[in-house]
């Protein structure tokens, strides 16, 4: 710290700064408060000289992902939410860890890679995200071993699919791996699920035959051996992949997006409208809506994906954008 900032920095500084990133702190935490009961507070420009350092040695990553799933070790995936991973965990070691130790106790385990992962706002605002700032209940990545959870694993840690996503536009083909036929196994065994999550995602009611035909040819053109699919991807690989999806008489969701969508119809459409909820003609010509599901961008701590709806009749006209952030599936 001193070769490259020119500036000393107490250990209790360090110590204070590894806190507010919730990092365990071990036994200098103990020490320092007997040694020296008067910490002063760490000054703002001094913790942004610890964080530096910090990153780079990778002791916090500049960009851990957002999950929300867990595991418990059980040999099952499950949504995070409050009552899950109450259930799951009964609140008790390892998945709770000593909050002397940790600032944020709360654990888990990445289905994906079987690391630690730590639990963010599990109660409320009860712990403000350093980083990001995001107050909404979610699990990253914890990157060193914690009591009683499986050993943190770099090797396995750089290839999670959630820590390192692979760009959708990158069209890599994925030859001979077992995960393609898991991946095609768990979308011909899923349909109705992988079904309810398209229509959440794109806030289109799309039919049950609409969606069979879709799951249809991504299977028969093999798109889910792109490198970026993972298990936890499926919905949004699914719909990436199909060029776009023909929207004439299928239903919008009540939805906040589904309401987006079809005020964006009635107020932008030259040919389409929105009757209870359906989408509907209104002049003779021949004319389409399309939705398409594209612009796969990682940023930060999320990635999220852009939903247009765009009609084609004479010109091609995009009534609806919007991106949309995403989130993990499980089958
Ligand atoms: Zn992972």
């Amino acid at each position: 710290m001193k070769d490259k900032y020119g500036v000393n920095v107490h250990t209790s500084y360090i110590a204070q700064v590894k806190r507010m990133c919730g990092l365990d702190i071990g036994e200098n935490y103990n020490k320092s408060k007997k040694e020296n009961p008067e910490v002063k507070r760490c000054p703002q420009e001094k913790v942004e000289y610890i964080k530096d350092a910090l990153r780079y040695f990778s002791i916090i990553e500049r960009e851990v992902k957002d999950m929300n799933i867990f595991s418990v070790g059980d040999g099952e995936e499950y949504d995070l939410t409050r009552e899950n991973y109450i259930a799951k965990t009964h609140k008790r070691f390892p998945f709770y860890q000593n909050p002397k130790r940790y600032q944020n106790p709360y654990f888990a385990i990445c289905p994906a890679c079987n690391n630690p992962i730590q639990i963010i706002n599990l109660f409320g605002k009860q712990y403000e995200e350093e980083q990001t700032r995001n107050t909404t209940m979610h699990g990253r990545h914890f990157i060193r071993s914690v009591d009683g959870l499986p050993l943190y694993n770099r090797e396995n840690y750089d290839a999670c699919p959630i820590h390192n996503p692979i760009a959708f536009r990158i069209r890599r083909i994925r030859e001979n791996e077992p995960i393609n036929e898991e991946i095609r196994e768990l979308v011909e065994n899923n349909r109705n699920k992988i079904a309810i999550d398209i229509r959440k995602i794109t806030g289109i009611l799309l039919k049950n035959e609409r969606i069979n035909r879709i799951l249809d040819d991504y299977i028969a053109a093999r798109d889910y051996c792109y490198t970026h699919t993972n298990r936890y991807n499926i919905p949004y690989s699914i719909l990436y992949t199909r060029e776009s999806i023909n929207l004439f008489g299928q239903k919008i969701d009540t939805s906040d997006l589904g309401e987006r969508i079809t005020l964006a119809i009635r107020n932008n459409s030259r040919y389409f409208d929105v009757k209870v909820g359906r989408i509907i003609k209104t002049v003779e010509e021949f004319v389409s809506l399309y939705l398409l599901v594209a612009n796969h961008r990682v940023q930060g701590s999320k990635q999220y994906m852009t939903i247009s709806i765009e009609e084609r009749g004479d010109a091609n006209y995009v009534l609806f954008q919007e991106e949309v952030e995403m989130k993990q599936y499980i089958y």
